[in-house]
């Protein structure tokens, strides 16, 4: 059993895995044990009540070798330090198997968002902003929305971040962060694009073994930004979702539900419960509903010892970082269950950050079938490489190939740039 070990210690035992087999130089495999810089802050805000109160925040830069660093922040009473060291160092493997020119970090405040008004999470994130200083910046560190954040936090992000640095360099520092509206310069397709190159993950593995995804059914877990626009998503292929679950609850109906309509629904109530089209159903009859395909876009630590058992699906796609453990990832492999990783899987919403970046960079605005046709070119080609060093290396798991694929880009660069001095 290894159900007991951190999130960190789960990415470290993917990387060693993955290390091992490869085998990655000695070396390199050193300096990417560790993540670079950590930063944890603790900051005052003003709540409502005029009572202050001090927050914690956390910024972990794991790796800036391929490009600046670059990874979502995260609002949850769970985020911590060995949370967001875990999360930071899946940024780097994740941005070098999407062969992007960005390196690897997280961030997060531990917070319970629900229990503060508009007004205090706006004066949490901008205290947050200025605590973190000249640790972020447009050119060295990015950050984007995660669980819990959204364009507004990226705007009040911004705001605070240009407001503190000299006057003429505000306007060419717009992509400090990634996830803007598009008002303040924001990417068309961003929204979308983590549950978008999840459906085109989907499509490239449905096309491989001759399935055709009109037949398929689906359940989805988490019905945020990733879940609901992988379902939203999946709408025109005619798959089935015949269950959803979120923090508030989980509900089934074996006809189907309406994507749309259930995403309406959260968006006026918070959450799939009590939604009026389908049945409560309680947690494991949820986990193991008979459905061709599982979507994870919650948390992680999902898939585990006690849960994979449950499963009863012919594939899991990870939209959520890390939800499969080390017992969960064996007891899938063993039961047949095919899984599309995290680092693969997820890739569409940094993919399309990138793409944001270069647009505010170049002053452009790309439109929507731009954004995504490069997307869509970018998942084919990440999707190829992992599927093909799978083979390579003897069918070896696609969590460990996507791992190689990054390892191997990685081993290349510190080859070629050498160690300072
Ligand atoms: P979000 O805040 O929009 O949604 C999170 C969802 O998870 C909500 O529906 C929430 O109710 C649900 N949830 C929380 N606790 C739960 C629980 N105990 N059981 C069931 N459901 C629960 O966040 P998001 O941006 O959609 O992120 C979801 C996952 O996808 C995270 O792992 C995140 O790191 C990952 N991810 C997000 C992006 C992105 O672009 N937003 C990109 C890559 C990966």
């Amino acid at each position: 059993m290894t159900s007991k070990l951190s999130l960190y210690q789960i990415v470290t035992q993917q990387f060693i895995h993955a290390a091992d087999l490869m085998p990655l130089d000695p070396d390199v495999r050193k300096i990417l044990a560790k993540p670079m810089n950590e930063v944890t802050v603790a900051f005052p805000v003003k709540l409502d009540s005029g009572h202050i109160e001090v927050f914690t925040g956390y910024r972990v830069q794991h790796s800036n070798v391929l490009g600046p660093f670059k990874g979502g922040l995260r609002y949850h009473p769970d985020v911590d330090i060995d949370e967001v060291r875990a999360l930071a160092t899946w940024m780097t493997w994740k941005t070098a198997v999407a062969d992007i020119p960005m390196g690897g970090a997280k961030g997060g405040i531990q917070i319970d968002p629900g229990k503060y008004s508009t007004n205090e999470l706006e004066h949490i994130t901008r205290r947050f902003t200025y605590a973190l200083g000249n640790n972020i910046g447009p050119d060295y560190d990015i950050p984007a929305p995660d669980v819990n954040t959204n364009a507004q936090i990226m705007a009040w992000m911004l705001d605070t971040y240009v407001s503190t640095i000299p006057p003429a360099e505000r306007q060419r520092s717009y992509h400090v962060v990634t996830g803007k509206p598009i008002e303040l310069g924001g990417s068309l397709g961003r929204e979308k694009a983590t549950g978008q190159g999840v459906v085109y993950v989907i499509e490239l593995w449905a096309r491989d073994h001759g399935v055709d995804l009109s037949k398929t059914s689906y359940i989805v877990q988490g019905f945020g930004n990733v879940g609901s626009w992988t379902a939203r998503l999946m709408k025109p292929h005619g798959a089935k979702l015949l269950a959803a679950e979120d923090h508030t609850g989980s509900i089934a109906n074996p006809d189907g539900i309406d994507a749309d309509d259930l995403a309406a629904y959260v968006a006026k109530t918070r959450g799939v419960a009590g939604y009026p089209h389908a049945q409560k159903v309680d947690h494991e009859t949820f986990l193991s509903t008979k459905a061709d395909l599982f979507i994870p876009a919650a948390l992680q630590g999902q898939i585990t010892a006690e849960t994979a058992p449950l499963l009863n699906v012919r594939a899991v796609f990870e939209g959520a970082n890390g939800p499969t453990d080390l017992d969960g990832d064996r007891i899938l492999a063993e039961r047949g269950i095919e899984l599309l990783p995290d680092i693969l899987c997820n890739a569409g919403g940094v993919i399309v950050s990138y793409f944001e970046w270069l647009q505010n960079k170049r002053s452009e605005a790309w439109e929507l079938e731009e954004v995504d046709g490069k997307l869509h070119k970018r998942m084919i080609n990440a999707y190829a490489r992992v599927r093909e060093t799978a083979r390579v290396y003897g069918n070896v798991h696609w969590r460990t190939a996507a791992y190689i694929v990054a390892l191997q880009r990685l081993e290349r660069v510190y080859k070629e740039r050498g160690i300072f001095p």
